[in-house]
Protein backbone atom coordinates (compact mmCIF):
# COMPACT_ATOMS: atom_id res chain seq x y z
CA UNK A 1 0.00 0.00 0.00
CA UNK A 2 1.58 3.57 -0.82
CA UNK A 3 1.85 5.82 1.89
CA UNK A 4 -0.56 7.15 3.71
CA UNK A 5 -1.75 10.92 3.18
CA UNK A 6 -2.17 13.06 5.81
CA UNK A 7 -6.17 13.04 7.11
CA UNK A 8 -6.49 16.98 7.35
CA UNK A 9 -5.46 17.30 3.63
CA UNK A 10 -7.21 13.85 2.43
CA UNK A 11 -10.02 16.12 4.31
CA UNK A 12 -8.93 19.17 2.52
CA UNK A 13 -9.14 21.51 6.02
CA UNK A 14 -6.43 23.02 8.04
CA UNK A 15 -5.02 21.25 11.46
CA UNK A 16 -6.89 23.64 13.09
CA UNK A 17 -10.39 22.69 11.60
CA UNK A 18 -13.11 22.74 13.70
CA UNK A 19 -15.48 19.62 13.85
CA UNK A 20 -18.19 21.43 11.56
CA UNK A 21 -15.66 22.03 8.93
CA UNK A 22 -14.33 18.52 9.15
CA UNK A 23 -18.07 16.83 9.24
CA UNK A 24 -18.69 19.61 6.05
CA UNK A 25 -15.51 18.29 4.19
CA UNK A 26 -16.44 14.56 4.30
CA UNK A 27 -19.51 14.82 3.23
CA UNK A 28 -18.66 16.35 0.39
CA UNK A 29 -16.28 13.82 -0.47
CA UNK A 30 -18.48 10.86 0.39
CA UNK A 31 -21.01 11.95 -1.89
CA UNK A 32 -18.42 12.87 -4.55
CA UNK A 33 -16.69 9.42 -4.35
CA UNK A 34 -19.78 7.17 -2.67
CA UNK A 35 -18.63 3.52 -4.48
CA UNK A 36 -23.03 3.14 -5.56
CA UNK A 37 -22.37 6.65 -7.83
CA UNK A 38 -19.20 6.02 -9.03
CA UNK A 39 -19.74 1.67 -9.79
CA UNK A 40 -16.34 -0.09 -10.97
CA UNK A 41 -14.39 2.91 -10.45
CA UNK A 42 -11.37 1.51 -7.80
CA UNK A 43 -10.22 4.92 -7.62
CA UNK A 44 -13.22 6.83 -6.31
CA UNK A 45 -13.37 3.77 -3.98
CA UNK A 46 -10.08 3.87 -2.67
CA UNK A 47 -10.83 7.90 -2.14
CA UNK A 48 -14.15 7.08 -0.51
CA UNK A 49 -11.98 4.57 2.16
CA UNK A 50 -9.86 7.45 2.26
CA UNK A 51 -11.91 9.79 3.50
CA UNK A 52 -13.77 8.00 5.45
CA UNK A 53 -10.89 6.68 7.20
CA UNK A 54 -9.59 9.92 7.84
CA UNK A 55 -13.00 11.20 8.91
CA UNK A 56 -13.67 8.51 11.67
CA UNK A 57 -10.36 9.61 13.25
CA UNK A 58 -10.83 13.24 12.90
CA UNK A 59 -14.09 13.42 13.91
CA UNK A 60 -13.18 12.10 17.18
CA UNK A 61 -11.41 14.03 19.99
CA UNK A 62 -9.18 11.78 21.50
CA UNK A 63 -8.13 10.09 18.00
CA UNK A 64 -7.34 13.13 17.01
CA UNK A 65 -5.59 14.30 19.61
CA UNK A 66 -3.40 10.68 19.03
CA UNK A 67 -3.05 11.41 15.54
CA UNK A 68 -2.14 15.18 15.77
CA UNK A 69 0.81 13.65 18.42
CA UNK A 70 1.82 10.58 16.99
CA UNK A 71 0.68 10.75 13.04
CA UNK A 72 -0.50 7.78 11.70
CA UNK A 73 1.14 5.50 14.13
CA UNK A 74 -1.09 6.88 17.17
CA UNK A 75 -4.15 5.81 15.66
CA UNK A 76 -3.15 2.88 13.26
CA UNK A 77 -6.09 0.39 12.92
CA UNK A 78 -8.32 2.25 14.64
CA UNK A 79 -9.67 4.01 11.97
CA UNK A 80 -10.79 1.08 10.06
CA UNK A 81 -11.52 -1.52 12.77
CA UNK A 82 -15.13 -2.13 13.61
CA UNK A 83 -16.32 0.35 11.35
CA UNK A 84 -18.62 -1.82 9.69
CA UNK A 85 -21.28 -1.64 11.92
CA UNK A 86 -20.65 1.72 13.96
CA UNK A 87 -20.82 3.27 10.12
CA UNK A 88 -24.31 2.96 10.00
CA UNK A 89 -25.36 5.22 12.81
CA UNK A 90 -22.38 7.28 11.85
CA UNK A 91 -23.59 8.38 8.48
CA UNK A 92 -27.29 8.82 9.98
CA UNK A 93 -25.61 11.40 12.24
CA UNK A 94 -23.41 13.07 9.44
CA UNK A 95 -26.13 13.14 6.81
CA UNK A 96 -28.65 14.48 9.27
CA UNK A 97 -29.70 17.35 7.09
CA UNK A 98 -32.79 16.75 4.87
CA UNK A 99 -31.19 16.86 1.40
CA UNK A 100 -28.58 14.46 2.29
CA UNK A 101 -30.87 11.84 3.76
CA UNK A 102 -33.06 12.65 0.17
CA UNK A 103 -29.85 11.94 -2.08
CA UNK A 104 -28.89 8.90 0.16
CA UNK A 105 -32.16 7.67 -0.03
CA UNK A 106 -32.37 7.99 -4.15
CA UNK A 107 -28.87 6.24 -3.95
CA UNK A 108 -29.97 2.92 -1.71
CA UNK A 109 -33.03 2.87 -3.84
CA UNK A 110 -33.95 -0.69 -4.33
CA UNK A 111 -32.02 -1.83 -1.39
CA UNK A 112 -34.92 -2.43 0.64
CA UNK A 113 -35.82 -0.93 4.12
CA UNK A 114 -33.21 0.74 4.20
CA UNK A 115 -33.63 4.56 5.59
CA UNK A 116 -32.21 6.84 8.00
CA UNK A 117 -35.37 7.54 9.39
CA UNK A 118 -34.84 3.93 11.16
CA UNK A 119 -38.05 2.80 9.80
CA UNK A 120 -35.97 -1.17 9.44
CA UNK A 121 -38.46 -3.76 11.05
CA UNK A 122 -37.37 -4.99 14.17
CA UNK A 123 -37.28 -8.99 14.03
CA UNK A 124 -40.21 -10.83 15.63
CA UNK A 125 -42.46 -8.10 16.29
CA UNK A 126 -46.12 -9.00 15.56
CA UNK A 127 -47.63 -7.46 12.63
CA UNK A 128 -51.38 -6.10 12.64
CA UNK A 129 -53.44 -6.88 9.98
CA UNK A 130 -54.29 -4.34 7.21
CA UNK A 131 -57.38 -2.40 8.16
CA UNK A 132 -60.15 -2.65 5.40
CA UNK A 133 -62.59 -0.04 4.08
CA UNK A 134 -66.03 -0.81 2.61
CA UNK A 135 -68.24 1.53 0.84
CA UNK A 136 -72.01 0.77 2.28
CA UNK A 137 -74.76 2.91 0.03
CA UNK A 138 -77.70 3.10 2.08
CA UNK A 139 -81.53 4.71 1.09
CA UNK A 140 -82.85 7.80 2.68
CA UNK A 141 -85.46 5.50 4.18
CA UNK A 142 -82.53 3.28 6.05
CA UNK A 143 -81.32 6.79 7.89
CA UNK A 144 -84.85 7.40 8.81
CA UNK A 145 -85.72 3.88 10.16
CA UNK A 146 -81.78 2.76 10.63
CA UNK A 147 -81.49 -1.06 10.01
CA UNK A 148 -78.88 -3.53 10.30
CA UNK A 149 -77.50 -4.58 6.91
CA UNK A 150 -75.58 -8.03 6.15
CA UNK A 151 -72.42 -7.23 4.26
CA UNK A 152 -69.81 -9.83 2.72
CA UNK A 153 -66.01 -8.53 3.06
CA UNK A 154 -63.85 -10.91 1.22
CA UNK A 155 -60.56 -10.59 3.38
CA UNK A 156 -57.67 -12.53 4.66
CA UNK A 157 -58.11 -14.68 7.48
CA UNK A 158 -55.59 -16.76 9.45
CA UNK A 159 -55.78 -20.40 7.73
CA UNK A 160 -57.45 -22.60 9.96
CA UNK A 161 -55.63 -25.92 8.86
CA UNK A 162 -51.52 -24.34 10.45
CA UNK A 163 -53.42 -21.72 12.39
CA UNK A 164 -52.29 -19.29 10.57
CA UNK A 165 -48.56 -20.17 11.10
CA UNK A 166 -48.11 -21.08 7.54
CA UNK A 167 -45.68 -24.17 8.36
CA UNK A 168 -47.52 -27.87 7.99
CA UNK A 169 -45.76 -29.10 11.08
CA UNK A 170 -45.98 -26.11 12.92
CA UNK A 171 -42.30 -25.66 12.94
CA UNK A 172 -40.40 -22.00 11.97
CA UNK A 173 -36.82 -22.40 11.33
CA UNK A 174 -34.28 -19.40 11.86
CA UNK A 175 -33.80 -18.00 8.52
CA UNK A 176 -30.62 -18.70 6.93
CA UNK A 177 -29.61 -15.70 4.98
CA UNK A 178 -29.97 -13.50 8.00
CA UNK A 179 -29.29 -15.23 11.00
CA UNK A 180 -32.68 -14.41 12.10
CA UNK A 181 -31.81 -11.05 12.43
CA UNK A 182 -34.19 -10.13 9.71
CA UNK A 183 -31.72 -8.22 8.00
CA UNK A 184 -29.01 -8.29 5.94
CA UNK A 185 -25.61 -6.23 6.17
CA UNK A 186 -24.50 -5.82 2.53
CA UNK A 187 -20.97 -3.78 2.60
CA UNK A 188 -20.56 -1.68 -0.33
CA UNK A 189 -17.08 -0.80 -0.78
CA UNK A 190 -16.08 0.65 2.99
CA UNK A 191 -19.63 0.73 3.70
CA UNK A 192 -22.02 -1.25 5.51
CA UNK A 193 -25.76 -0.37 4.78
CA UNK A 194 -28.52 -2.99 6.54
CA UNK A 195 -31.67 -3.76 4.34
CA UNK A 196 -34.30 -6.07 5.37
CA UNK A 197 -33.64 -9.32 4.31
CA UNK A 198 -35.33 -10.41 1.60
CA UNK A 199 -35.84 -14.14 2.17
CA UNK A 200 -37.85 -14.16 5.40
CA UNK A 201 -39.14 -10.29 4.74
CA UNK A 202 -37.56 -9.23 7.98
CA UNK A 203 -39.40 -11.82 9.86
CA UNK A 204 -36.78 -13.80 10.77
CA UNK A 205 -37.90 -17.30 10.88
CA UNK A 206 -38.72 -19.05 7.29
CA UNK A 207 -41.38 -21.45 6.89
CA UNK A 208 -39.35 -25.49 6.25
CA UNK A 209 -42.41 -27.21 5.22
CA UNK A 210 -45.47 -24.79 4.24
CA UNK A 211 -48.77 -25.30 4.93
CA UNK A 212 -50.51 -27.23 2.10
CA UNK A 213 -53.75 -24.86 2.00
CA UNK A 214 -52.21 -21.84 2.78
CA UNK A 215 -48.76 -22.23 0.69
CA UNK A 216 -47.27 -21.03 4.20
CA UNK A 217 -48.89 -17.56 3.81
CA UNK A 218 -50.90 -18.60 7.03
CA UNK A 219 -53.66 -16.57 5.10
CA UNK A 220 -56.34 -17.47 3.29
CA UNK A 221 -59.42 -15.11 1.15
CA UNK A 222 -62.41 -15.93 2.86
CA UNK A 223 -65.95 -13.91 2.60
CA UNK A 224 -66.89 -13.08 5.87
CA UNK A 225 -70.46 -12.03 6.44
CA UNK A 226 -70.81 -9.03 9.03
CA UNK A 227 -73.47 -7.14 10.52
CA UNK A 228 -74.00 -3.57 10.41
CA UNK A 229 -75.74 -1.53 12.56
CA UNK A 230 -76.64 1.78 10.58
CA UNK A 231 -78.02 3.96 13.56
CA UNK A 232 -81.09 6.41 12.33
CA UNK A 233 -80.01 10.01 11.32
CA UNK A 234 -76.67 8.81 10.02
CA UNK A 235 -75.09 10.64 7.26
CA UNK A 236 -72.87 10.88 4.31
CA UNK A 237 -69.18 10.23 4.64
CA UNK A 238 -69.96 9.07 8.31
CA UNK A 239 -67.35 5.91 9.42
CA UNK A 240 -68.47 3.73 11.25
CA UNK A 241 -65.70 1.34 13.05
CA UNK A 242 -65.50 -2.46 13.35
CA UNK A 243 -63.08 -3.17 15.23
CA UNK A 244 -61.14 -6.38 15.05
CA UNK A 245 -62.81 -6.83 11.63
CA UNK A 246 -60.16 -6.21 9.54
CA UNK A 247 -57.84 -8.81 7.60
CA UNK A 248 -55.95 -10.79 10.05
CA UNK A 249 -52.22 -10.10 11.09
CA UNK A 250 -49.81 -11.89 9.11
CA UNK A 251 -48.31 -15.37 11.28
CA UNK A 252 -50.92 -14.90 14.03
CA UNK A 253 -51.10 -11.02 13.92
CA UNK A 254 -53.58 -9.39 15.22
CA UNK A 255 -56.54 -8.47 12.76
CA UNK A 256 -56.81 -4.65 11.58
CA UNK A 257 -60.18 -2.84 11.70
CA UNK A 258 -62.94 -2.47 9.07
CA UNK A 259 -64.39 1.45 8.67
CA UNK A 260 -67.80 1.09 7.10
CA UNK A 261 -68.03 4.33 5.01
CA UNK A 262 -71.49 5.60 5.15
CA UNK A 263 -73.38 6.96 1.65
CA UNK A 264 -76.75 8.14 1.54
CA UNK A 265 -78.26 7.45 -1.98
CA UNK A 266 -80.43 10.06 -3.66
CA UNK A 267 -83.75 10.21 -3.16
CA UNK A 268 -86.29 10.22 -5.94
CA UNK A 269 -88.55 12.94 -3.83
CA UNK A 270 -86.40 14.11 -1.21
CA UNK A 271 -83.39 16.11 -0.57
CA UNK A 272 -81.55 16.11 2.83
CA UNK A 273 -80.74 19.22 4.32
CA UNK A 274 -79.08 18.24 7.83
CA UNK A 275 -82.23 16.31 9.50
CA UNK A 276 -84.83 18.79 7.03
CA UNK A 277 -85.53 17.09 4.12
CA UNK A 278 -86.91 19.50 1.30
CA UNK A 279 -89.46 18.52 -1.38
CA UNK A 280 -91.68 20.61 -3.77
CA UNK A 281 -95.34 19.68 -4.49
CA UNK A 282 -97.73 21.27 -7.35
CA UNK A 283 -100.83 22.83 -6.50
CA UNK A 284 -104.06 23.70 -9.10
CA UNK A 285 -104.17 27.41 -9.51
CA UNK A 286 -107.42 27.81 -8.19
CA UNK A 287 -106.00 26.32 -4.83
CA UNK A 288 -103.46 28.94 -5.15
CA UNK A 289 -106.15 31.02 -5.09
CA UNK A 290 -108.83 29.94 -2.94
CA UNK A 291 -107.00 28.32 -0.66
CA UNK A 292 -107.15 24.48 0.60
CA UNK A 293 -105.92 20.82 1.99
CA UNK A 294 -103.29 18.80 0.19
CA UNK A 295 -101.43 15.23 0.76
CA UNK A 296 -97.70 15.43 1.08
CA UNK A 297 -96.04 12.06 1.37
CA UNK A 298 -93.20 11.43 3.96
CA UNK A 299 -90.17 8.87 3.81
CA UNK A 300 -91.75 6.57 6.60
CA UNK A 301 -94.22 5.75 3.64
CA UNK A 302 -97.14 7.89 5.41
CA UNK A 303 -98.82 11.15 4.14
CA UNK A 304 -99.69 14.45 6.00
CA UNK A 305 -102.34 17.23 5.43
CA UNK A 306 -101.03 20.35 4.10
CA UNK A 307 -103.23 23.08 4.70
CA UNK A 308 -102.66 25.61 1.40
CA UNK A 309 -104.05 29.17 2.12
CA UNK A 310 -105.47 30.81 0.26
CA UNK A 311 -103.70 33.58 -2.09
CA UNK A 312 -100.73 31.18 -1.91
CA UNK A 313 -97.74 32.31 -3.99
CA UNK A 314 -95.38 30.60 -6.46
CA UNK A 315 -92.60 29.32 -4.74
CA UNK A 316 -94.06 29.40 -0.86
CA UNK A 317 -92.04 27.50 1.17
CA UNK A 318 -94.49 25.39 3.74
CA UNK A 319 -92.40 23.79 7.03
CA UNK A 320 -94.45 20.07 8.42
CA UNK A 321 -92.84 20.30 11.87
CA UNK A 322 -91.01 16.68 13.34
CA UNK A 323 -91.09 14.66 9.65
CA UNK A 324 -88.01 14.92 8.77
CA UNK A 325 -85.29 12.76 10.06
CA UNK A 326 -84.48 11.66 13.89
CA UNK A 327 -81.60 13.28 15.25
CA UNK A 328 -78.76 10.60 15.89
CA UNK A 329 -79.01 9.95 19.41
CA UNK A 330 -81.31 12.66 20.07
CA UNK A 331 -84.11 10.53 21.71
CA UNK A 332 -87.23 11.94 19.81
CA UNK A 333 -85.81 14.62 18.22
CA UNK A 334 -86.79 15.12 14.50
CA UNK A 335 -86.25 17.38 11.74
CA UNK A 336 -88.55 18.68 9.62
CA UNK A 337 -90.03 18.73 5.54
CA UNK A 338 -89.97 21.94 3.90
CA UNK A 339 -92.31 21.75 1.20
CA UNK A 340 -91.87 24.60 -2.00
CA UNK A 341 -95.31 25.05 -3.97
CA UNK A 342 -95.78 25.19 -7.63
CA UNK A 343 -98.79 26.60 -9.18
CA UNK A 344 -100.01 24.43 -11.89
CA UNK A 345 -101.49 26.68 -14.47
CA UNK A 346 -103.51 24.77 -17.01
CA UNK A 347 -102.39 24.83 -20.61
CA UNK A 348 -105.37 24.47 -22.56
CA UNK A 349 -108.87 25.52 -21.19
CA UNK A 350 -112.08 24.17 -23.08
CA UNK A 351 -114.90 27.11 -24.01
CA UNK A 352 -116.50 26.99 -20.55
CA UNK A 353 -113.68 26.79 -18.16
CA UNK A 354 -112.35 30.03 -20.70
CA UNK A 355 -115.74 31.98 -20.05
CA UNK A 356 -115.70 31.88 -16.44
CA UNK A 357 -111.70 32.59 -16.23
CA UNK A 358 -112.49 36.12 -18.52
CA UNK A 359 -115.37 36.74 -15.99
CA UNK A 360 -113.04 36.02 -13.25
CA UNK A 361 -110.38 38.63 -15.18
CA UNK A 362 -113.64 41.26 -15.29
CA UNK A 363 -114.11 40.82 -11.70
CA UNK A 364 -111.01 41.19 -10.81
CA UNK A 365 -110.14 44.08 -13.04
CA UNK A 366 -113.44 45.99 -10.90
CA UNK A 367 -112.36 45.40 -7.49
CA UNK A 368 -108.69 46.09 -8.09
CA UNK A 369 -107.77 47.51 -11.39
CA UNK A 370 -104.71 45.31 -11.09
CA UNK A 371 -105.21 43.28 -14.10
CA UNK A 372 -105.90 46.97 -15.91
CA UNK A 373 -102.37 46.81 -16.93
CA UNK A 374 -102.80 43.64 -19.41
CA UNK A 375 -105.01 44.95 -21.12
ZN1 LIG B 1 -33.92 -13.58 6.75
ZN1 LIG C 1 -52.08 -22.80 6.35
Amino acid sequence: MAEKRDYYEVLGVSRSATIDEIKKAYRKLALKYHPDRNKGNQEAEEKFKEATEAYEVLRDDEKRQLYDKFGHAGVSGSGAQGFGRGAYTDFSDIFSGSSFEDLFENLFAGMGGFGFSGSTRTRGRVRRGADLRYNLEVSLEDVFHGKEIKIQIPREEHCEKCGGVGSDDGKLETCPVCQGSGQVRRSSGFFSIASTCSQCSGEGQIVRNPCSKCRGSGLIMKKRTINIRIPAGIDSGTRLKVSGEGEAGPKGGPPGDLYVVIQVKKHPKFEREGMDLTTSIEIPVTMAILGGEISVDTINGSSVRLKIPSGTQQGTTFRIRGKGLPYMGGGSRYGDILVEVFINIPKTLNSKAKELVKKLEEELAQSSGFFNRFR
